[in-house]
């Protein structure tokens, strides 16, 4: 094994407290698997600006680089699937979480986690997607799959963080009237660049309100739960659905079943840890596909590892705006 060091960013838990900072590992401190990546590019999730701030037990063992996601170049594998050389993609799977993770130079992982770099891609671009990209076209694919189809009105709930903006991307490269809802009202032009057809303030969507409203949507892609999520199934048309990803406002889901029973809504559950790989390349295929260079440039800020502590604030206040991809 190399002795050879590397820059990593570190948790370790100090009397029940976090502590962070960069130090230099060997391959040794790594987690197991049976391939071992020099990574180039990771991002910052919302999950990791939980796992920063030591909320919701994300990180289970320390010390632990966090980072649940990572693109690179294999240095060594034991598995035949992958060779030195090859670009590889991670997101997911406890990565960050329970192993170590993407804010290192070098990550060990388990062959059935890598996914290989789609044709054309770079991994900078992937990271520009990550797992909050990713994120974005599993809810695409889940509202798909349920029957919605282009040319409807689709509501996109945190529409200027991660998964709302590579959303309101995609969907309306894709034909669908895409109602951006924000707490931001300043990224309007951001939104609009990212082809908007409206934008809805997030206070109407935020209190409690009434069982059944007024119809507006044919879908939604919700990222934060709680009293929204509610009001989005109680304003869904007859027949709709919403994708529910995430819990930036909360954890809870207040709801009465009147949605459900007289309009016939469904609400699809959406998860990218653990999404089974055949999903995950149809989705990467397609997000190959579907973005491009001006699209990662207009959603994608870059920073260096020593700039990652100080985002978990600003994320978990819901004040980073699109993707941010992170250079090791
Ligand atoms: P970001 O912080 O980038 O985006 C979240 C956005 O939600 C904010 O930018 C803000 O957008 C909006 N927001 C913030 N606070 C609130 C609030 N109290 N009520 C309503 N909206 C709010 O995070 P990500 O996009 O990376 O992640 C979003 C959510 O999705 C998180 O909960 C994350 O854990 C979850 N997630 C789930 C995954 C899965 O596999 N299911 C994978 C990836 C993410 P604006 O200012 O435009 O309103």
């Amino acid at each position: 094994m190399s002795t050879d060091t590397f820059k990593a960013l570190v948790v370790n838990q100090v009397e029940g407290q976090n502590k962070v900072s960069i130090e230099k590992w060997t391959d040794a401190n790594l987690s197991e698997g049976d391939v071992l990546v020099d990574v180039e590019y990771s991002s910052f999730n919302y999950k990791d600006g939980l796992a920063l701030a030591g909320l919701n037990s994300i990180l289970r063992k320390f010390p632990i680089v966090p980072g649940i996601d990572y693109a690179g170049t294999v240095r060594s594998s034991e598995n035949s699937k992958f060779k030195a050389g090859d670009k590889v993609i991670l997101t997911g799977w406890g990565v960050g979480e329970r192993w170590s993770g993407g804010f290192a130079q070098r990550a060990r992982a388990k062959s059935e986690w890598l996914i290989k770099l789609p044709e054309g891609m770079t991994t900078k671009q992937a990271m520009a997607i990550g797992t909050a990209g990713l994120t974005a076209m599993l809810s695409v694919m889940a509202l798909e799959r349920y029957g919605i189809t282009p040319n409807s009105d689709i509501l996109v709930s945190g529409a200027a963080g991660g998964v709302g903006s590579v959303a309101v991307r995609l969907l309306s490269r894709k034909g669908y009237r895409v109602h951006a809802l924000t707490g931001r009202p300043e990224q309007a032009d951001f939104l609009k660049s990212l082809g908007a057809t409206a934008l809805v303030d997030r206070a109407t969507m935020s209190a409690k309100g009434r069982p059944l409203q007024a119809e507006q949507w044919d879908g939604a892609i919700d990222v934060a739960g709680g009293e929204m999520l509610v009001n989005i199934l109680a304003s869904l048309r007859y027949g709709g659905a919403v994708a529910a990803c995430g819990l930036a406002a909360s954890l809870d889901l207040p709801a009465t079943m009147f949605p459900f029973i007289l309009r016939n809504i469904a609400l699809l559950g959406v998860d990218s840890v653990m999404c089974p790989l055949e999903q995950r390349h149809e989705a990467w295929t397609r997000l190959n596909a579907e973005l491009t260079e001006q699209d990662f440039a207009a959603l994608t800020t870059e920073v260096e590892l020593e700039a990652v502590p100080a985002l978990a604030k600003d994320i978990l206040a819901g004040q980073v705006r699109g993707r941010t991809v992170v250079k090791l």
